[in-house]
């Protein structure tokens, strides 16, 4: 059994501390991992440290509903996100961990002339992007998604963009993934490690304290998902950040019954099937400020409902349990990577729904803009100051991509 092995090494060591740093990153996500795998593995002789208030994986990185994917419409998102997919797709060979990233692909259902219009435009963007989108009329999602009530009156089903290089993901394994990728470059992963407050002389940062006391650092990377708002206020800034929790839900392990990801063009509804067979699926946010990692039964309610109304199917299997994270919220759905005003600390938050697919291409640019101070050019547009300049990228009309 498991517990006669006594062979097994942890994947990363659990060293105390160094007094200083070149690079501190608050947050072992899968953002803070993945830009400290990025960081120790292409700008080399750095001193770099994560510091974990909690234990890795504990974030929204081992929340979510796994979702991967380059399907989105505007300049500024649709060149990241598809960076993004690149990396996911070489991700595994880079880490030589198995994150069990599986391309099932996804449709998007759409409802109505206007949605397949939309979804028409989109997937031509994703074309012209280099990205992959197939337009299916009825019969086709028919012929993949027998199970699908097509008899439903108030939402037929007109057809569905198919986005086949989409797909999910094993959520823990990829922080688990970059966090021993980072580990063997030589980062100091501390977890149990809260930053309190940010060391600022004269404009310039100096390091940080923490529940372990002082570190200090040339350089700090502030990522810290939920916690932007009030990590970010500890360098006294204001954020255009609001954290709400997303539940999401999984039933009982039942046989293959789910091949790909299917959303629901008529509520906020996502699902797929991992490979334990628990059908894993979300819904909206629930619509309050809250730092509850976990949600309340109106939610609840409403995803379900659109469970039921997408595939009545699913009513038959037992729902095992439900959680939820803290996301970030920014104003236009999409992220910031940035400087801030103080020197040599920098800022990745406003991931909102959809991060989790971000997390190579996030490490990626963010680890870039640390390393060279300036922006990585498929990240230029993560701009912090587009709320105030109205340079906001916001997708959702076009994609519906804030919905998972
Ligand atoms: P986290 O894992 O939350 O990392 C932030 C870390 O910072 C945490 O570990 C926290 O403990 C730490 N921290 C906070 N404050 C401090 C401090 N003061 N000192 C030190 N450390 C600190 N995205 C998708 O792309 N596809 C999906 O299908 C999808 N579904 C989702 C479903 C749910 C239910 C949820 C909750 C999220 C979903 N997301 C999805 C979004 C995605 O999970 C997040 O956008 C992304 O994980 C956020 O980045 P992260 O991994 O770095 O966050």
């Amino acid at each position: 059994g498991l517990t006669g092995n006594k062979g097994w090494k942890p994947h990363w060591r659990s060293p105390e501390p160094q007094s200083e740093y070149d690079i501190i990153i608050i947050g072992g996500g899968g953002h803070g991992l993945s830009t400290a795998y990025h960081l120790a593995a292409k700008y080399t002789d750095k001193r770099i440290a994560v510091l974990e208030k909690g234990y890795i994986g504990g974030g929204n990185v081992g929340r979510n509903t796994t979702i991967v994917r380059a399907n989105y419409f505007l300049k500024g998102n649709s060149e990241f996100y598809s960076h993004s997919l690149k990396l996911w797709e070489r991700m595994e060979k880079d880490l030589n961990y198995n994150a069990m990233h599986s391309q099932r692909g996804i449709l998007n259902l759409f409802h109505s002339d206007g949605q397949r219009d939309a979804a028409a435009r989109r997937g031509n963007m994703m074309v012209n992007q280099g990205d992959d989108a197939i337009l299916l009329d009825r019969e086709g999602v028919r012929d993949i998604l027998p199970y699908l009530d097509y008899d439903n009156i108030r939402f037929p089903v007109y057809g569905a963009l198919y986005h086949k290089r989409g797909g999910t993901a094993r959520h823990d394994a990829v922080a688990w993934g970059y966090a021993r990728g980072a580990d063997q470059r030589g980062v100091d992963i501390i977890q149990n490690c809260e930053v309190t407050g940010i060391d600022i002389e004269n404009g310039v940062v100096k390091g940080v304290q923490t529940s372990k006391g002082p570190i200090k650092a040339k350089k700090v990377g502030m990522v810290v998902a939920g916690r932007s708002s009030q990590v970010a206020a500890m360098a006294g800034m204001q954020v255009p950040i609001e954290s709400t929790v997303l539940q999401a839900f999984v039933t009982e392990g039942l046989k293959p019954v789910l091949d790909n990801v299917v959303t629901f063009g008529m509520g906020h509804f996502y699902i797929s099937q991992s490979d334990k067979g628990g059908l894993v699926f979300g819904g909206d946010i629930d619509m309050y400020a809250s730092y509850a990692q976990r949600g309340n039964l109106p939610t609840t309610e409403h995803v379900i409902d659109a469970a039921m109304t997408l595939m009545p199917m699913i009513g038959k299997a037992k729902l095992l349990r439900s959680w939820g994270g803290i996301m970030d919220m920014s104003p236009d759905g999409s992220p910031v990577i940035d400087k801030t005003h103080v020197e040599g600390l920098y800022l990745n938050c406003g991931w909102n729904y959809g991060g989790f697919k971000a997390v190579p291409a996030s490490g990626d640019c963010f680890a870039h803009l640390i390393a060279k101070d300036e922006p990585h050019p498929v990240a230029e547009k993560f701009r912090l100051d587009r709320f105030r300049t109205g340079h906001g990228i916001m997708d959702e009309e076009g994609t519906g991509s804030q919905h998972n």
